[in-house]
């Protein structure tokens, strides 16, 4: 089984190459397909497995096929605009593309870390991670370039949704990374607010060691017609 076999773009597979993965781990040959098919996914698997690039390649995948010009113009884009105008730009809130969700700082980082190894060839998909106990001034700094994917613990998110820093309107993707350890440390009100903030058309990928009791609820609330991938 190859890469290539799996339907990611020319890309993806360069970066891949360059970062020296020869094949598809068993939770990616599974979740790839899917995941560029648009479809959620419930998957119990645990670290080691290669989950991160499980959910991130396709989504990375799917988020370049986004036609920038469709999108309309970014925050960015529009504050600028309003410089160029002569107006004081107001701050327009970050509208990411993708989020996901992970219980600490350290997934978080990693996760961000290796979605920059694997969008490396994507130039304009950039990754942010906002985290508790990062200072707010760099935060904001971070969240005004309109990042297209939020790497995100919880709770720091919450502060910036409710602050009015983060718009998820045009959100596409939600992952909950670990989402039994997230629930195991309470999270369950941040995430499910943090849910209902997403628009109800998103492909939603849960990732787990567990999909019994409370996460297999929630699971079940938060997905449509999910695959069901047990490595
Ligand atoms: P994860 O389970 O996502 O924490 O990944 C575990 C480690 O395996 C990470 O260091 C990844 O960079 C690496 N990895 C993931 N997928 C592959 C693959 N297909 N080939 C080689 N290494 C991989």
């Amino acid at each position: 089984m190859t890469f290539e076999a799996l339907g990611l773009n020319t890309s993806l597979i360069k970066a891949l190459t360059d970062a020296g993965y020869t094949a598809p781990t068993p939770v990616q040959q599974q979740a790839i397909p899917a995941a560029i098919a648009g479809k959620d996914l419930l998957v119990s698997s645990q670290t080691g497995s290669g989950k991160t690039a499980a959910f991130m390649l396709p989504s990375l995948h799917r988020l370049s096929e986004i036609d920038p010009a469709a999108a309309g113009k970014t925050p960015n884009q529009e504050m600028q605009a309003a410089r160029a105008r002569g107006e004081r730009p107001r701050f327009k809130a970050a509208q990411p593309k993708m989020l996901v969700l992970t219980p600490t700082r350290e997934l978080a980082l990693q996760v961000t870390t290796n979605t920059d190894k694997y969008s490396v060839n994507l130039r304009r998909i950039k990754a942010v991670s906002i985290l508790g106990g990062m200072p707010y001034p760099k935060q904001m700094q971070l969240l005004a370039k309109n990042p297209e994917i939020l790497v995100a613990t919880p709770g720091r998110l919450i502060d910036h949704m409710e602050s009015g820093k983060i718009d998820f309107s045009q959100l596409e993707i939600l992952v909950l990374d670990e989402a039994d350890r997230m629930l195991d440390m309470g999270f369950i009100d941040d995430i499910e607010k943090i849910v209902d903030a997403t628009p109800s058309t998103r492909q939603t990928m849960l990732f787990s060691a567990t999909l019994d009791g409370v996460v297999g609820n929630m699971a079940r609330r938060i997905t449509k017609d999910p695959q069901i991938i047990q490595i």
